[in-house]
């Protein structure tokens, strides 16, 4: 079924968030985005609720009101991340604790604050956007591919946990056009990229917006635990 669900966004004010808040409001939905920065520019039935998904309170109460104010919570979408491009040796703890803090623990606190009223409502889908950096050493992001390792993880105990109530998943996403990409890479960095896969170019946001569609409809029933891996075969022959 879609149309007249409630779905959750966090970090749905930019890129990857707002294209998949798009396509859910585009069925009908009761969108609503959680994300710490004013929308780049309004999206039809898209509500914006300023909140830190690094601020585990905060999020259990934007969670508890939509669940309020709509009567119900279908499909909570943990998408909000940040990413400072550092090598190890200069690594602070600030930089490191806020990655983890917005990209691992944002993600456990909406889903865990979501799980509870999915339980109780008797169902409920979790997803979240991983990346391919999370299972492999990509240089210059150590805090970054914990984080996204760590949101795989979760993933899987959150299904072990909860199925067949709630079922979860993570979009996997390789290279994707969107500003947080756009803010580290060069556009010769970006050529360099697009070199290495095999679709030659980075995915566009509603290619994952598409898979987010695919894993919250009933058709993607069967499917709890999983990632679902988007990046033009970027990790096909590693
Ligand atoms: P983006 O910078 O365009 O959007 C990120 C959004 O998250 C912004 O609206 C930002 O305000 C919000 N946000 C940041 N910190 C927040 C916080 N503490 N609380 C609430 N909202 C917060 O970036 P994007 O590329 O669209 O990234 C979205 C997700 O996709 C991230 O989790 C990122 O790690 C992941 N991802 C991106 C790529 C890529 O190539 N762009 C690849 C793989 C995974």
């Amino acid at each position: 079924m879609t149309g007249g669900r409630t779905v959750v966004v966090s970090g749905a004010s930019s890129g990857i968030g707002r294209a998949v808040a798009a396509r859910f409001a585009l069925d009908g939905d009761h969108v609503v985005n959680l994300d710490v920065a004013k929308p780049d520019g309004e999206v039809p039935g898209v509500r914006w609720i300023d909140v830190d998904v690094a601020d585990w309170d905060a999020v259990g109460e934007a969670v508890a009101a939509v669940r309020e104010s709509t009567g119900r919570l279908d499909v909570v979408i943990a998408n909000a991340g940040i990413s400072i491009r550092h090598g190890v040796l200069e690594l602070t703890e600030a930089e490191a604790r806020r990655t983890l803090d917005v990209n691992l623990m944002g993600v456990l606190a909406l889903w865990r604050h979501a799980a509870g009223h999915m339980v109780r409502q008797g169902h409920g889908v979790l997803l979240a956007t991983a990346s391919v950096n999370g299972s492999r050493g990509y240089p210059l992001y150590a805090d970054y591919n914990a984080s996204k390792a760590g949101v795989a993880s979760l993933c899987q105990t959150f299904a072990m946990e909860l199925s067949p109530v709630v079922r979860t998943a993570c979009v996997t996403p390789g290279a994707v056009l969107t500003p947080m990409q756009e803010a580290e890479y060069t556009p010769a960095m970006l050529d360099e990229v697009n070199a290495r896969i095999p679709a030659r170019r980075h995915a566009l946001p509603e290619e994952i917006a598409a898979a987010f569609h695919y894993l919250a409809s009933d058709g993607a029933r069967f499917i709890t635990g999983q990632e679902l891996v988007v990046d033009g075969g970027e990790t096909a022959g590693a």
